[in-house]
């Protein structure tokens, strides 16, 4: 019973108004970025109301959402002001102020998944710790914080060797390669120097990266999304295959590694566990983030229920969904800005036209102020009766030259 979510703040003097909808509760998310704006939509379908927290005037999630309190959701003021409106709070961004989520917990404010999630997972040298000491199969790792702790590290795990920083991390930013030893104080300079917080993690020659995106209720009972095979662009998630093309025993594993470290957290919601598949057929846990993710941005479109309704049900304690796909094959590729301001946006434009000729292609245009280099702007899922079939659509579109299969 103590896991039912709390009655909406608007509820009348008289108690909570009759349930006549899919929830009264009103949700507040902290973040309103292309996550947000997803979970917005899902929760406008089903007529859930969403209050967002963003500094953005014109955050992607604002057109959508109910309510758009503008502030920071690392500012302990704004978060506090901001749970007073909503009957459950969540993230759609891990780099919230887990203090004072913490603290609004303690009182009372119901936050899935729990404030403790969110902070191990903010600090990824913490979260790797966190799973090491559940079990969870991870490239070995260390922290370092002097040249000396950085060079031994660099001794036993070899180069190349990758360094990240602790937190704030995000697109493959905070992450760097040291190739030698004396890439070593370069290396440490550009993550901000040691007093930032860097640890570093063995280099995993990996045959592909997966991910497995699983849903837990407020009841604790949880459903898994297929395995997807994610393939990355100079740090930066750029294209998503639904299901990936694995064994079934491979697919069993990746599978069990990601329930056994969701089972070490706790709270409801959807989280996306990245994944190593290693040449000698180990999966290695890389990390887990506690909210929607770019991997299941295909499930709008491929599954029964996509990942943020799932998440919607998950926080409210409705009934999960079946996370499971009603088509064969789906391919998710990611708009990334490729160039600055109009130049940038002419591209996106060109791809986009192209997109809207394609069949089963569903466009998602996040409609971000401001066109960066690298940054994620939109995304076109491309769903079809295979494997074959949606990868040839998707080199149609990036007018990839297919005729010379290799
Ligand atoms: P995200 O945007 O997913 O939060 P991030 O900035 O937290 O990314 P990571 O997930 O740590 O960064 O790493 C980004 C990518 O860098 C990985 O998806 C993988 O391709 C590569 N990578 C990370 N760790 C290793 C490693 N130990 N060995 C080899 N490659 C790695
Ligand atoms: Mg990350
Ligand atoms: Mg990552």
């Amino acid at each position: 019973a103590s896991m039912q979510p709390a009655a909406a703040p608007q509820d009348g003097p008289g108690g909570p108004s009759p349930v006549h909808g899919v929830s009264e509760t009103v949700v507040g998310v902290l973040g309103g970025g292309q996550l947000g704006k997803m979970l917005c939509q899902a929760a406008s379908q089903m007529g859930i109301k969403i209050a967002v927290l963003d500094p953005l005037q014109d955050c992607p999630a604002s057109s959508v959402c109910h309510e758009h309190v503008v502030g920071s959701f690392s500012d302990g003021d704004a978060v506090r002001e901001f749970s007073k409106r909503c009957g459950v709070l969540t993230v759609e961004i891990e780099h919230v102020d887990a203090v004072t989520l913490e603290k609004l917990e303690a009182q009372g404010v119901d936050c899935e998944p729990k404030a403790s999630t969110i902070s191990i997972i903010q600090d990824k040298y913490r979260q790797k710790r966190h799973f090491s000491k559940f079990g969870i199969p991870l490239p070995d790792f260390v922290e370092v914080d002097t040249s000396h702790s950085i060079e031994k590290a660099g001794e036993t795990f070899g180069y190349p060797l990758m360094v990240k920083s602790k937190r704030l991390a995000y697109d493959g930013r905070g992450n760097a390669v040291a190739h030698k030893k004396e890439d070593l104080s370069s290396v440490v300079a550009s993550l901000g120097g040691f007093e930032h917080g860097l640890y570093v993690e063995r280099w995993t020659t990996f045959v592909k990266e997966l991910s497995v995106i699983v849903a837990r209720s407020r009841d604790g009972s949880m459903v898994c999304y297929p395995v997807v095979e994610t393939v990355h662009r100079e740090n930066i998630c750029h294209v998503v295959e639904a299901p990936a093309e694995v064994s079934d025993k491979i697919k069993k594993l990746a599978t069990s590694v990601a329930e056994n470290a969701i089972k070490s957290l706790e709270g409801a919601g959807v989280f996306a566990v990245e994944l190593f598949l290693t040449e000698d057929d180990q999966i290695l846990l890389n990390e887990v983030a506690p909210r929607p993710h770019n991997s299941g941005h295909h499930t709008i479109e491929s599954c029964y229920t996509s990942q943020y309704e799932q998440h919607l049900r998950a926080i409210l304690g409705l009934p999960l969904g079946d996370p499971s796909m009603k088509a064969p094959a789906a391919i998710m590729y990611n708009i990334l800005g490729e160039d600055e301001g109009e130049a940038g946006f002419s591209l996106a434009h060109q791809l986009i036209r192209r997109a809207l000729n394609i069949p089963g292609a569903s466009v998602h245009w996040y409609a971000k102020p401001e066109m960066r280099k690298q940054r994620k702007m939109g995304h076109i899922t491309i769903v079809g009766p295979s494997k074959i079939s949606v990868k040839s659509c998707l080199d149609d579109l990036l007018q990839r030259n297919t005729s010379n299969p290799s």
